[in-house]
């Protein structure tokens, strides 16, 4: 439910307003509003009637969001969430770019791809010190001594970061170094570790479950919204289909899907999609088009000696290119890059 407060409402109003919506057992949250304060009272609002909420003094309207996923809707908030890192905005005109290594190997090799990507262009550099692997014989990832060197590369270049947090036991250390905390497509729907990210003050970026259906996703990011934490980028990588020429199948049709439903920030990893260095090119290029907000690509001064995923990796060259390939296509839908 969302009630939209008149403009001469005072503070003391909306403090009563709220400590009378807690009474009911709903939590109110402050909206973005331009010119007013709007809350949504999130809960079960099914008993709760218009006319109790339009009696308190202040209110001007009172609204029911239909969808299951209410401050996720569009609905809720009609202006695009902007999501602010240092001085880069997600989900702004400006397309941004996070790219990197799929793991975290050693701060000379996450250096020298750092210094590469961001002189052409990619504002974050993303690389995993946590890594979800197939095999628990596979390298699992440094854990905190990765955050360590993430932190050390980003002082030397200025890039934030993002890293996955795969265990709600590592949340305090993740959020303390991370500038953006991703969920990885496996722990979509690992409503306790969602909770808890929820209740960090650091953006999420929340991947794609393999098999997740969007108003799934749409749910997940719900669940991280309603512990408090309103800052969630969407990011597809790609789900599992029959097909086998790719590792998994893109839906790009998530993006003006994702965008229409909601008001948060949504972003393409061509990468984990297509699992193939020569596909990663085109589905970019492809999610620009679609209107996405922004790329997750991993980069490696040297795909082939990756320790993770080397396949769908890009070079530092093969990235520039793609960097300036997509220049014009950010231009046609009225973005840049
Ligand atoms: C990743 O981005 O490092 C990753 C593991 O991606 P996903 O969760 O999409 O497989
Ligand atoms: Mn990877």
């Amino acid at each position: 439910m969302i009630i939209v407060l008149k403009p001469e409402a005072t503070a003391k109003e909306i403090k009563h307003i709220k400590a009378e919506l807690k009474a009911k057992k709903l939590t109110p949250h402050d909206l973005p509003g331009m010119m007013r304060t709007v809350i949504a009272a999130v809960g079960d609002t099914a008993k709760i009637d218009e006319a109790w909420v339009m009696a308190f003094p202040g209110v001007e309207k009172v609204e029911r969001i239909q969808k299951p996923y209410k401050l996720v809707a569009r609905e809720t908030t009609k202006e695009p969430t902007l999501i602010k890192v240092g001085k880069e905005v997600i989900g702004g005109d400006k397309i941004c770019v996070m790219a990197g290594p799929c793991s975290v190997e050693s701060v000379q090799s996450l250096l020298d791809v750092a210094k590469e990507i961001k002189k052409t262009g990619a504002k974050f550099l993303r690389g995993g010190a946590y890594k979800p692997r197939t095999s628990p014989y596979a390298f699992q990832g440094h854990g905190e001594e990765g955050l360590k060197f993430l932190d050390e590369v980003r002082s030397a270049t200025g890039m934030p970061i993002v890293t996955e947090l795969m265990d709600p036991r590592d949340t305090e250390v993740v959020e303390r170094y991370a500038d953006v905390i991703q969920i990885g497509t496996r722990n979509m729907q690992n409503f306790s570790l969602l909770k808890e990210v929820g209740k960090t003050r650091k953006p999420v970026l929340l991947k794609r479950g393999l098999a997740a259906t969007i108003k799934e996703f749409l749910m997940s990011a719900e669940y991280i919204m309603s512990e408090g934490n309103h800052q969630v980028i969407f990011c597809e990588r790609g789900i599992r289909t029959f097909e086998t020429y790719t590792r998994n199948t893109l839906d790009l049709s998530a993006v003006p899907i994702l965008k229409k439903e909601s008001h948060l920030p949504v972003i393409i990893d061509p990468s984990h999609a297509v699992g193939r260095r020569d596909l990663v090119a085109p589905m970019a290029m492809a999610a620009v088009a679609a209107g996405a907000d922004g790329l997750m690509i991993e980069v490696h001064m040297d795909p082939e000696k990756a320790w993770s995923d080397g396949e769908q990796t890009l070079n530092p060259a093969a990235f520039a290119e793609l960097m300036k390939a997509l220049k014009p296509i950010a231009k046609a839908v009225g973005r840049t890059i």
